[in-house]
């Protein structure tokens, strides 16, 4: 009985020492104190005493001397672990290398350090992309007529584009040395942020010269000739550039292009020229119909050897211009009737000099390391700034529409069923904003954030396409006629591109965010693998042990820290924030600490198949891309000053990111491949079950009710985005009319108080209104704002109609169908 009760208090020393994140050093220390202690105050006998000391001293020393460890224990597992180390595709190494971490690291410990959060600077614009924003920017908004460029132009008018091009649009990332605007991330989120908050034409237009394109590619990798030739043109606005990567057969799967670059020779003007013969089919490329250079992506090949004896010599990236002979460009797909230019672009037997390979001769073969080096940066920025924008526009919009039409003589925004939608609007804006200038300031920092990148694209880029599904079915018909007066349905049309384009969501979060994030972030797996890599033997071993003992130490820690904080003793950890936040950091830290255990008992259990069940993979990326939203919600906050106004939006976002890390982990537990394992999982994760509901409704009647008026909070979550009142700025407008509608909501109860009792007993309501007048219910001047007010909101609720001709297309489509190509 002694014996067993030695035990249980080695057990429990151990477990402290597990939950605390003990040293070996001080488990040893602290478990032979409690066995001594033991041993004293049981007055364990001879026997009892030897069988105790023995099961301390086991684990005590092989934790203790390494050298015997490395020798019987680690040298064996090493020999194991190169075996069974799943083989990295070229593609796999290539995504690992590109890229740094920062706070997605941090969530990997199991207990992040949070001033390392707070560290990240707050969000500030410099002097010059505040006079971006205010001048040219705010100027471009008032140009834009989305409606114009979508359903009768088929694009933007040429003084749109060359305002944009005059104004160095495309060249927000663009040195000042070489002309261009040289902004920071930040500045450039900006900027798309306002402009797509009124045009995704006008803001995918800007975001692909900025994002993954020739001016990054030339900046990172081009020589000195091809930077001061192509710079200062794309920054005049002298150049338009399109980058192609996708065609038929290579979409998600880039690596698998088929087109090809031959080197020859061919005589030009009599001199003989070394090059490239490119055969070529691109599609779906953005600004290509109106690009005059062209960053193209092929497999170079040297089948005559006049490079050297390799004949595939792998992906290149070249620029070329428009007019070289052979290039087939100009055709135009439609993308779900928003009008941006994007087509394909074919190439037979074009012939390129050497020198147009970006980077020179030296680059050939690094095309795929320079795309996605690049993609992390292009990737943090465009679309989580784009579809922000968005997002903020259709809170701003919604929450004025739902005040303003009323259904059953209620605002319809106060329904029950409408606030369920609109909660969802209002804690996803603030979400989505959090994650994105989160993101983007990692690379102010000079991070090329490969993981947060990912989750930015595709949850902001998902929430976006929630956000306005909910926004249609709050508008109702309003939402559904297209016309000038329709400022949702094109945006509700486009929603699947941004899912689509820069890693389609399905892929990223299937294959990316986990799939990379588990080896990248992780604090111990890249190492080991690094270390059993080593062509050093004995260097290879003592790493090797190093990091794998400090691993499973940090598996076992998270284990207990899981398991106790299961059981409610996260509510006791020491965490930062006010009575408000203190919570939900401490929930940060306790769901860290389960994700770390998975993320390990996943990886332990599985090895390389983990790589193909992307259910798994996807369901431990769920956990780490909330979060990651999480935090970036919290630190918003933080640096907004910590605004009480906007408790109800941040604890409806706090609410909802836990409670979907809490059903991913346990739909995780539930459908892992092996059972037991599932099991295991789910007793040490959630030892008294699951407990994480949903937003409640009060909270969401609070988080709904900020949307339905001007104020402080609907204000700053919807800051930055173009709210100037502007010939066709519609939502801007109906703004205008939110505040007298508000105004007049008195008025109109008390006339509907006295429809009720009879004293108004007309039923047209302008009837009703003079009646009102007469009846001395209202007064004359109360009369002539009520009379204005409904007019502003018959306006704002009516939607167009068109000729009963209008839509007969037959003969543009005749013309149509005999020009069309198979894409
Ligand atoms: C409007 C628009 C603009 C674009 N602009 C450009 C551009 O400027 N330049 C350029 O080069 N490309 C561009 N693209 C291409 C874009 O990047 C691709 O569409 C994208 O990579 C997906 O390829 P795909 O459409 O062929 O889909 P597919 O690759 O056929 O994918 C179909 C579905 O399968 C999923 N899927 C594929 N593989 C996996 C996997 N292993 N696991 C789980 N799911 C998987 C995808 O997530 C997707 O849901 C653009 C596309 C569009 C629509």
């Amino acid at each position: 009985m002694t014996f067993l009760t030695l035990i249980g208090l080695l057990l429990a020393a151990t477990l402290v020492a597990g939950y605390f994140r003990m040293s070996v050093t001080s488990w040893t220390v602290l478990t032979a104190i409690t066995l001594v202690a033991g041993i004293w105050y049981f007055d364990a006998g001879f026997i009892t005493t030897v069988l105790a000391a023995l099961v301390f001293a086991v684990p005590a020393l092989f934790l203790n001397l390494k050298g015997v460890r490395q020798q019987y224990f680690t040298k064996g597992f090493l020999k194991f672990y190169r075996k069974a180390l799943p083989e990295l595709s070229e593609t796999e190494k290539v995504a690992l290398e590109a890229g740094t971490v920062y706070w997605d690291a941090e969530l990997f410990t199991g207990k992040p350090d949070f001033k390392k959060l707070h560290d990240i600077d707050k969000p500030e614009l410099s002097s010059d992309e505040k006079e971006f924003l205010a001048g040219p920017v705010a100027e471009l908004c008032r140009m834009l007529n989305e409606h114009e460029f979508n359903h009768d132009k088929g694009d933007m008018p040429k003084e749109v584009w060359d305002f944009m091009m005059k104004n160095k649009f495309f060249a927000m990332i663009i040195p000042k040395r070489y002309g261009g605007l040289e902004f920071t991330a930040l500045g450039h989120s900006a900027v798309l942020q306002k402009v797509s908050s009124r045009s995704a034409v006008a803001a995918a237009t800007i975001a692909v010269p900025n994002s993954l394109g020739p001016a990054e590619l030339l900046l990172e990798y081009g020589t000195e000739e091809q930077k001061d030739h192509y710079l200062p043109r794309l920054s005049q606005g002298k150049e338009i550039p399109c980058f192609g990567l996708t065609g038929p057969s290579a979409g998600s799967d880039a690596t698998s292009i088929p087109d090809t670059g031959v080197i020859c020779k061919k005589k030009i003007d009599g001199k003989e020229v070394l090059g490239i013969n490119l055969n070529f089919d691109k599609r779906y490329i953005t600004l290509a119909p109106v690009a005059t250079v062209v960053g193209l992506a092929f497999q170079m090949m040297d089948p005559d050897g006049l490079l050297g004896d390799k004949k595939q010599l792998g992906i290149t990236l070249a620029l070329i211009p428009r007019d070289t002979k052979g290039i087939d460009i100009g055709r135009r797909h439609l993308p779900l009737d928003v009008m941006f230019m994007n087509g394909p672009i074919r190439g037979k037997d074009v012939f390129i000099p050497m020198d147009y390979v970006i980077g020179g001769q030296e680059m050939i073969g690094h095309g795929w390391r320079m795309l996605v080096e690049c993609l992390s940066v292009g990737r943090a920025i465009s679309l989580p700034s784009c579809s922000t924008g968005g997002a903020k526009m259709n809170a701003f919009a919604t929450g004025a529409y739902a005040r303003i039409r009323k259904q059953f003589n209620l605002p319809i925004g106060r329904f029950e069923g409408i606030e369920e939608a609109l909660c969802r609007i209002a804690g996803k804006t603030y979400t989505s904003a959090a994650t994105a200038t989160m993101t983007a300031l990692a690379v102010d920092r000079g991070e090329k954030p490969a993981v947060p990148s990912a989750i930015a694209k595709m949850h902001v880029t998902d929430m976006a396409r929630d956000m306005i599904s909910d926004a249609m079915d709050i508008h109702g018909g309003k939402g559904i006629i297209m016309g000038p007066k329709n400022y949702l349905g094109r945006a509700w049309m486009g929603a699947p591109i941004w899912i689509t384009v820069e890693g389609a969501n399905i892929l990223t979060r299937s294959m990316i965010i986990f799939g990379q994030g588990a080896i990248r972030c992780h604090p111990y797996v890249l190492k080991e693998m690094e270390a059993a890599h080593l062509p050093d033997m004995s260097e290879s071993l003592k790493k090797f042990d190093k990091y794998l003992f400090q691993h499973m130490g940090y598996t076992f820690q998270n284990g207990v820290r899981s398991f106790f904080q299961g059981l409610g003793t996260w509510r006791f950890d020491r965490s930062p924030g006010d009575k408000f936040t203190k919570k939900f950091y401490s929930k940060i830290t306790r769901y860290s600490a389960a994700f770390g255990f998975a993320a390990d008992i996943s990886m332990l259990t599985l090895g390389g198949s983990l790589k193909k069940r992307e259910k798994t993979s996807a369901r431990l990326g769920d956990v780490l891309s909330h979060l990651y939203m999480a935090s970036a919600v919290l630190k918003r906050y933080r640096d907004q000053g910590n605004q009480s106004a906007d408790q109800p939006i941040v604890a409806w976002a706090m609410h909802h990111h836990f409670y979907e890390i809490e059903q991913a982990l346990k739909m995780l537990s539930y459908n892992f491949p092996s059972k037991g394992v599932g099991i295991f999982l789910r007793r040490v994760i959630f030892p008294l079950g699951t407990h994480e509901l949903p937003p409640g409704d009060r909270l969401g009647h609070k988080a709904a009710s900020l949307l339905l008026s001007p104020n402080e909070t609907r204000q700053r979550l919807t800051d930055g985005i173009d709210k100037e009142e502007s010939e066709y700025h519609y939502v801007a407008k109906m703004n205008h009319v939110l505040a007298k509608v508000i105004d007049t909501e008195p008025l109109e109860r008390r006339i509907l108080k006295a429809i009720k009792s009879g004293e108004i007993n007309e039923i047209d309501p302008s009837k009703q209104l003079a009646q009102a007048l007469e009846n001395d219910i209202i007064n004359k001047s109360e009369f002539n704002s009520l009379t204005k007010v409904r007019a502003e909101v018959a306006e704002i609720v009516a939607v167009d109609d068109y000729p009963f001709d209008a839509f007969d297309r037959t003969k543009a489509q005749t013309d149509d169908s005999e020009q069309s190509k198979v894409a």
